[in-house]
């Protein structure tokens, strides 16, 4: 069963493919009718939510109904393009390689081999960057304090400031080696000598 909302300029018609074979179309909303748009929109992501199982992209193609309002194909051209915008900075490490954390130029390569690419233009790099996280356990304690209620904390002996530093490192030792890189929002060029076979 294939069933999807046909938006045309001037009319919403729910359209499909039943398990045996037969055909629906049932027009939902003419332009004539569109009294109360918001209804309208309510109405029709319900019919969306409850009966469809395909979508339509903007590009005419009718795809599995998921999360996304471009079909995959336009959902990549779309992610070239903003890619394509990024401004260019030097390569450094690490980087991402398409999807993958590269830590050296020799990862770039096995990535390359791997990944049977052939060329630049199927190569997104991106330079990396580690989520820096800063916890200062004393600011924590003054919230907490705050937050409770409570005006004035009890003050630290030298004894607690030992214990606290200690806390406080531990933490931030613990969350940054946990943390996960992110590609910095600018692309990279590289000059690679793509084999000719
Ligand atoms: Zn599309």
């Amino acid at each position: 069963m294939r069933l999807y909302l046909d938006w045309e300029p001037e009319s919403v018609t729910l359209k499909g493919t039943l398990s045996d074979g037969t055909e629906v179309s049932k027009e939902y909303y003419h332009i004539d009718n569109f009294l109360y748009i918001k209804d309208v929109y309510n109405n029709l992501d319900n019919i969306k939510q409850q009966f469809c199982t395909h979508r339509k992209c903007k590009c005419g193609k009718i795809y599995e109904k998921s999360y996304y309002d471009l079909c995959s194909e336009c959902r990549a051209k779309k992610e070239k393009e903003k890619y394509l915008a990024l401004p260019i900075v030097e390569l450094s490490f690490p980087c991402f390689v398409n999807d993958e954390l590269c830590m050296d130029s020799d990862s770039i390569e096995d990535y390359i081999d791997s990944n049977e690419i052939l060329n630049n233009e199927e190569l997104e790099i991106h330079p990396a960057i580690k989520v820096q996280f800063d916890f200062d356990i004393k600011d924590y304690i003054d919230n907490w304090e705050s937050d409770n209620g409570l005006d004035d904390h009890i003050g630290f002996s030298d004894e607690d400031e030992i214990v606290l530093v200690e806390c406080e490192s531990n933490i931030n030792r613990i969350v940054n080696s946990n943390l996960d890189w992110y590609d910095a929002n600018t692309k990279v060029r590289m000059e690679y000598k793509w084999r000719t076979n």
